[in-house]
């Protein structure tokens, strides 16, 4: 039985980066033998084991053989005689299809240390189009390489292209995209993920509301801006669509599956980008201004407030900023109304509900009143 360090950690050892996880690969062994040793099998349908003081993961070599389209028709092969190499081939990029023995010496069948030192991502083999999951990860390994001058090379964009117009994407579930997705807005360069994407022609089929360039360009300079203020994935991915009308943005968020505080910051970001633009031509009014407020829940909900302003600010146009220091001033003064005070004062049931409110206009106006005389 032989250990191999394989994947990430080589790649990024490498690059001479910090290595996060540490995976390893097992040749010559059963699982009865890593059961034996001490190991934990966790997953059910690949072998894969915990070692028992390190936790870190050991999968026995394995490899898989494709019987459908997508990814539900593979079969996984894990057996004593499958070697490193088989393990290795079935691996998306050269760079990550790199192992290394107990004693530190590279295994490198497929050129990964050439490609790594040339600043190339490429496609270890024809099995690459078996998986169209790999298409993404090509695209994320793309956007956290770029600023190194990573670039994909002609032959796999050739063969990305080829599996898209084939229509494999299509095979892909939404929980597999949104996974890849959400790691990808978080990359050093997320926006070169997307623009990868469209080049591909994949963008269309996975976000088909930003097929609209106007639109993508929009989101893409948004999520750059939120990127670099270390926004949330929620924050990202509303930014990403925030030039989309309302209902588009709330479809797509939906049909992705995204999180709900994704759907509820994309949702919250498009509404107030349409309301914003009506109110650019006339001015915010407080009575306005107490809806916004209302819409985006901010009396239950004020940490949110913060965040959708942050992401308005990278969405918007700089013309607007001055309304969003409007609403924050609006948000702040209407937010110093408690209830329990006028609870006190006898106010009960439908009345307490419309006193609250009376409350909060009025000092949403005597806000703004100052704000625009501060201005003046
Ligand atoms: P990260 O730094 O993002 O964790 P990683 O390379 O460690 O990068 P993982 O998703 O942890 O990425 O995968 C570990 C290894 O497994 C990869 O390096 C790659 O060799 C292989 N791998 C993972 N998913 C796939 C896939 N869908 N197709 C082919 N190989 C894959």
């Amino acid at each position: 039985m032989q250990t191999y360090l394989v994947g990430g950690a080589v790649r990024d050892k490498l690059l001479g980066l910090n290595v996060k996880d540490h995976d390893w690969v097992v040749v010559g062994a059963t699982p009865e033998e890593m059961l034996e040793r001490g190991f934990k099998q966790v997953g059910a349908d690949f072998p894969v084991f915990l070692h028992p003081k390190t936790h870190e993961e050991y999968a026995l070599a394995r490899t898989e053989r494709k019987q459908g389209q997508g990814y539900h028709g593979f079969s996984v092969y894990a057996a004593p005689d499958v070697t490193l190499e088989d393990d290795l081939k079935r691996r998306d990029l050269t760079i990550n299809a790199m192992a290394e023995t107990e004693n530190g010496e590279l295994v490198d069948p497929f050129n990964g240390h050439t490609d790594l030192r040339n600043r190339t991502l490429r496609h270890v083999s024809d099995a690459f189009c078996e998986d169209p999951l790999r298409i993404l990860r090509t695209a994320r390994f793309a956007a956290r390489l770029a600023p190194r001058g990573f670039t994909v090379c002609k032959q796999t964009m050739d063969l990305m292209r080829r599996m898209v117009s084939e229509g494999e994407l299509e095979h892909l579930v939404p929980e597999r995209v949104w996974q890849e997705m959400q790691r990808a807005l978080h990359e050093q360069s997320p926006t070169v993920f997307f623009d990868l994407l469209r080049e591909l022609g994949a963008l269309t089929v996975l976000i088909p509301e930003l097929a609209d360039p106007l639109a993508l360009e929009a989101g893409l300079r948004a999520l750059a801006c939120i990127h670099k203020h270390e926004g949330s994935t929620a924050q990202r991915f509303a930014a990403l669509l925030s030039a989309l009308p309302e209902p588009d943005a709330v479809h797509r968020a939906a049909a992705m599956k995204t999180p709900n505080d994704c759907r509820d910051m994309t949702h919250l970001v498009c509404l107030f980008m349409t309301e914003l633009d009506g109110i650019s031509k006339n001015g915010l009014a407080p009575q306005q201004a107490l809806e916004l407020l209302g819409r985006a829940d901010l009396w239950r909900r004020a940490e949110r407030f913060e965040t959708l302003l942050q992401t308005l600010a990278c969405t918007a146009n700089p013309s607007l900023y001055p309304i969003l220091e409007q609403l924050r001033a609006a948000a702040d003064a209407a937010s110093g109304v408690n209830p329990r005070d006028l609870l006190a004062q006898g106010y009960k049931g439908k009345e307490l509900g419309e006193a609250i409110q009376h409350e909060r206009l009025a000092r949403i106006t005597h806000a703004l009143n100052h704000s625009q005389q501060q201005e003046g």
